[in-house]
């Protein structure tokens, strides 16, 4: 079993050919509104990587409360930990433009009152195999589950933000994006990057869009995976397909590199589908692409 503490939201998604300037209304050519948020996308990863997930969080008391909760559900994640609490739920108002480029409002809402997690919320961590954190809610939140987990950390240090040394001395596995990577080191290359990062903390995997992703460990241990050449229709939510899907293949006990192998499948899996749950693969058929 995997927990996962973290966001969730309702993604509000505006298509349009050019996003409006300050002032101008534009006409979009379609609208969606989808469950997402990372805490939650990773939970979903998880549980239809094959493992079983518990996802702990806070959704708010609006209409959109119930769908977020229903989505996690609904993917057989575990939601005993997730609180309703007063006041809305967290939004992504997101507008995606003619050339597949975004810009995103996020507003907290539910995830912003979050705080560190409870006896109820720990039991429920230390019966797990590892626990996945984001950057999605309150600093103090992720540090208080961080710091108390007593089992593997999983930090994806999205979005970018700079990590307290009390987070970072709690981490086993870090997962940046390269452009995370960059933000946290100030280093361009990922390779550079990764060896910086592993002073800070015992592994490190850096996603390199569709170049795959690299691995390194303190002991010395490299490895590089490239993703399978697919067409990509929707990228969102493929570095949390990703963080699912490797904490799956870790917790199975899989060499690194095969846990990476499995992890780029399923993220490319992700990204020919739109959507974030929903284009997330079901353990068959990442297995299926691998045989
Ligand atoms: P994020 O989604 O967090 O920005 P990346 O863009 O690095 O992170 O993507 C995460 C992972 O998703 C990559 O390591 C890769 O395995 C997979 N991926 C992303 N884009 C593609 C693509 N165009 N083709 C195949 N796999 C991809």
């Amino acid at each position: 079993m995997i927990s996962v503490f973290g966001s969730a939201n309702m993604d509000l998604v505006a298509y349009v050919s050019t996003a409006p300037r300050r002032g101008e209304t534009v006409t979009g050519r379609a609208f969606r509104a989808v469950p997402g948020g990372k805490g939650a996308n990773q939970a979903i990863a998880v549980a239809r990587a094959g493992a079983g997930a518990a996802f702990l969080g806070a959704v708010g008391a609006d209409e959109f409360g119930p769908v977020l909760r229903e989505a996690l559900a609904g993917a057989g994640v575990d939601v005993t930990r997730l609180r309703t609490v007063p006041g809305p739920s967290g939004i992504a108002h997101i507008v995606v433009d003619g050339d597949g480029g975004n810009s995103i409002i996020v507003i907290p809402g539910a995830n912003g009152t979050v705080t560190g997690p409870d006896a109820a919320d720990l039991a429920a961590i230390r019966r797990s195999d590892a626990l996945l954190l984001q950057l999605e809610l309150p600093m103090d939140a992720v540090v208080a589950a961080a710091t108390q987990a007593e089992v593997p950390v999983v930090l994806t240090p999205a979005p970018a933000r700079e990590l307290p040394g009390e987070l970072l001395a709690a981490v086993g596995l870090l997962i940046p994006n390269e452009h995370e990577a960059a933000a946290l080191t100030g280093l361009a290359d990922p390779q550079e990057s990764l060896a910086a990062l592993l002073d800070l903390v015992p592994e490190v995997v850096i996603t390199l869009g569709a170049a795959g992703a690299i691995y390194g460990s303190r002991s010395g241990e490299r490895a590089r995976v490239p993703a399978p050449p697919v067409r990509a229709v929707d990228t969102t939510a493929a570095g949390d397909t990703f963080a699912g899907a490797l904490a799956v293949a870790r917790a199975e006990g899989r060499p690194h590199r095969d846990a990476l192998r499995f992890a780029t499948a399923a993220a490319a899996l992700s990204v020919q589908r739109e959507g974030a749950g929903p284009s997330m693969p079901a353990r068959a058929e990442i297995e299926a692409t691998l045989a």
